[in-house]
This record gives structure tokens, C-alpha cells and sequence, in this order.
């Protein structure tokens, strides 16, 4: 049995990289391994070496609002923001460094919700949501904060939190806040608003932004995730609540995520400048872009499956016209079918089921960012999949 995470019980028992034909595919979680094969050809160009003396201290940089922030990080981070264009990261906005983009949503839930009011503050978020939050809302049964659900039906006079997820987890659509009240503060889940995800539109600058690594380059392990944040006051509790919880965030991963956002910045103005090989945004989007072709071949021919198409856009990074290509697909099966994901597990396909984001069971969200072997026998077992007279599931 899969535990609620999503990650398997025992490492490797549900996690083959070389899948044999009839093993268990787990693309409940969005695990990016697909991206190995492009840091693999960077061979050492990302390599770290630390020695036994080095990075010993809690502190990094005493004077900065976030103390625990590498300086190379900070540097990598608002770097690869300017050459992106996804969102300002200019001098006067503060980063808070995570471990983890999970661990800043919940800095961020402490900073934004006080103690010592009447009630605890709501915590909302518009359906299909990421599953994450409404866990990470109720683990500690706090007082602060309380975990109200879908934010289309949130209609309390009270204080609230509104999550921003854009492009979304699971449909992978682009959004802006629904609740319409202005007794509400906003964090922006980004992690997705990358070029291989999706047409850079606009600059976003709100007021709590989260990015994080692992959907950024693809390095889930390191466990790096930042916040851009406008107001010095709420990144100072942002950062309290770090220092608290963990002192802090693991130099090693942050110089490694350092290394690798400045890497990824000199390949794509070094191939800007006319070299022949990919960068990893190109390379990354054009797995993307297959991947979702040959899905859409498979859900054609379906009698069961369905997905919603994506709008184009204009793309000011890439300079051209693309549809979203989601890191995840949000599949919705026929009406005769009561639980896809029950359905795709009898075929050892493991999906998380969409009443995990405040929606129905016939819809499952299933991960794109697997290894190359894991996604083409997902397709085709999904090829093959069909409802028999009576096992209406
Ligand atoms: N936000 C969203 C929308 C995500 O999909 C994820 C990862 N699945 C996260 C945050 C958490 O990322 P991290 O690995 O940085 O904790």
C-alpha cells in the first residue's frame, strides 16, 4: 500500500527506474526524474566539491533579512528570475530560503495568520487543488490557521488566506484569486510558472511568491524552494519560522542549487548566442511538448479517457507561440467508471484520485515527469485499458 505521500514504504518497492513490463508504474507523485538524462550530459560542469571544513557555521549572511540564505543562492536566484521574466526578483524584494517550497508555505501560513484572534484565520484554495495543502493545513491542528477548502465556496466575513496555484496543480491552468474581499492575503504557489511548463506571459509580482527547485531543474532532492516576498516585516516571520522549525536550510543543497540556476543561466545566453546544442529549458520543454503529443494520440483513441485541451499563448522568454504542457495530466474517465484511480491501479498504474483535490473520483491526476521506460508503458497500458461488461469499477 501506497502511504498518503505518495512515496513508496520501502525505497525502490514501487520505484523501479528500469521498470520490468509488469512492475507497479507510481505516478502518483510528481517525481522528476525525467530530467536525469540532461544532467547526466552536463557531466561535471554542475559538480560541487566540498571539503571537510567548509560550510560548518548555522549562519550565512548575518546581514541579510533571510541569515540562513546563501549569497550565491540569493545571487542564482534573482538571476534566473531576470533572464526568465517570470517574476520580479529586483534588489528591494526579499528571498526566504526553504527546504523545500513545503516547508515556505507553512513559514508563510505562520507569518500571515496572528495569533490571538477570535477564531482560527481560513485557509482556501480554489478547486481542483494541489492535495498538499489542505494536509499541511490540518497536521498540527493549529490555532492559527484553519483549513476551509475550496475557495469558490468560501463565503465567511472573517480573515483569510487565499492559495494561488499558476498554472495549476493538477489541471495545470493558469489563474488568478477568486475570492473577492478584501479581508484575504495571497501566497502564489509559481512552481510550475517555468518555459518548459508554460508561456511566460507577464512578470508576476505579488506579494508572496513560492518557486521551488525540484519543478525548476528538476532536483526534488536537494530540497530547495524560495519565497519572494514585497514586505520586509512578513519575510522577518517567514524566517522565524525557519529558524525555529529547522535553524535554517542545508548549505550543501543551496550552493548545489546555486551552482546548477547559474549553469542553466549561462547555457541559455550562451545558446542565445547561436551554439547548436539545448538548453535546459529547450530541452526540457521539448520532452514536454512529446510526451503530451503522444498522451493526446492515446486519449483520442480512448473510449474512457478524457482531457481538456490548453490554451496558446505567447511566450516572451522563447519568443514564440506554445500551449501549456503541464506537469501533470488531470484525466477524467467516462461516466461509467465510479473510481479511475481504482481503475488505472488494477492496471499497476498509481495516480492520485481527484477527490484528493476537492474534486470527483472520476478524475485522477497523473504525473508527466517520470523516466522515459515509466511513461511509455504507462501509455501503453493505458492503450489497452477498457471496461468490461459488469466491472463498471
Ligand atoms: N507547490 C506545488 C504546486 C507543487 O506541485 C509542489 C510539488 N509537488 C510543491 C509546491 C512542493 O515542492 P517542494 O519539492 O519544493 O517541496
Amino acid at each position: 500500500k501506497t502511504p498518503a505521500s505518495g512515496l513508496p514504504a520501502v525505497s525502490g518497492e514501487t520505484w523501479p527506474t528500469t521498470p520490468s513490463p509488469d512492475a507497479v508504474l507510481n505516478l502518483d507523485v510528481g517525481d522528476p526524474t525525467m530530467y536525469e538524462a540532461y544532467w547526466k550530459g552536463a557531466g561535471d560542469r554542475c559538480s560541487l566539491v566540498i571539503s571537510g571544513s567548509e560550510l560548518m557555521s548555522y549562519i550565512s549572511n548575518p546581514g541579510s533579512t533571510c541569515w540562513f540564505l546563501e549569497p550565491e543562492l540569493d545571487k542564482s536566484i534573482r538571476r534566473i528570475h531576470d533572464l526568465v521574466g517570470n517574476a520580479v526578483a529586483e534588489d528591494g524584494r526579499h528571498i526566504v530560503v526553504g527546504t523545500g517550497s513545503t516547508q515556505l508555505l507553512q513559514a508563510a501560513l505562520y507569518a500571515l495568520c496572528p495569533p490571538g484572534l477570535p477564531k482560527p484565520t481560513s485557509v482556501v484554495c480554489a478547486a481542483p487543488y494541489y492535495s498538499c495543502y489542505q494536509e499541511v493545513t490540518e497536521l498540527l491542528q493549529s490555532n492559527l490557521y484553519k483549513w476551509e477548502g475550496d475557495a469558490h465556496n468560501f463565503d465567511k466575513d472573517g480573515p483569510f488566506v487565499e492559495i494561488v496555484t499558476s498554472p495549476n496543480n493538477p489541471d495545470g491552468l493558469v489563474r488568478e484569486a477568486v475570492v473577492n474581499c478584501p479581508n484575504g492575503k495571497l501566497v502564489h504557489d509559481l512552481a510550475y510558472y517555468w518555459p518548459h511548463y508554460t508561456p511566460i506571459t507577464r512578470q508576476a509580482d505579488y506579494d508572496i511568491m513560492l518557486f521551488t527547485f525540484s519543478k525548476c531543474s528538476g532536483h526534488a532532492g536537494s530540497r530547495i524552494g524560495w519565497a519572494i516576498v514585497k514586505d520586509k516585516e512578513v519575510a522577518v516571520k517567514m524566517t522565524k519560522f525557519m529558524e525555529v522549525t529547522t535553524i535554517g536550510v542545508s548549505k550543501e543543497s543551496q550552493l548545489r542549487a546555486a551552482k546548477i540556476l547559474g549553469t542553466i543561466c549561462d547555457d541559455c545566453q550562451a545558446f542565445n548566442a547561436n551554439t547548436k546544442s539545448e538548453s535546459f529549458f529547450d530541452h526540457a520543454k521539448r520532452l514536454m511538448t512529446e510526451r503530451w503529443d503522444k498522451l493526446h494520440e492515446v486519449i483520442k483513441r480512448s473510449e474512457i479517457f478524457s482531457l481538456a485541451k490548453f490554451p496558446r499563448d505567447y511566450c516572451l522568454f522563447s519568443a514564440e507561440f506554445f500551449e501549456t504542457h503541464p506537469a501533470f495530466a488531470w484525466l477524467k474517465c467516462n461516466n461509467k467508471v465510479k473510481d479511475s484511480e481504482g481503475l488505472l491501479r488494477g492496471h499497476k498504474i498509481l495516480t492520485r484520485s481527484g477527490n484528493r483535490f476537492g474534486a470527483d473520483r472520476t478524475y485522477v491526476r497523473v504525473s508527466m515527469l517520470s523516466g522515459e521506460e515509466v511513461f511509455n508503458l504507462f501509455l501503453e497500458r493505458l492503450s489497452t485499458i477498457k471496461i468490461g461488461i459488469g466491472n463498471g469499477n
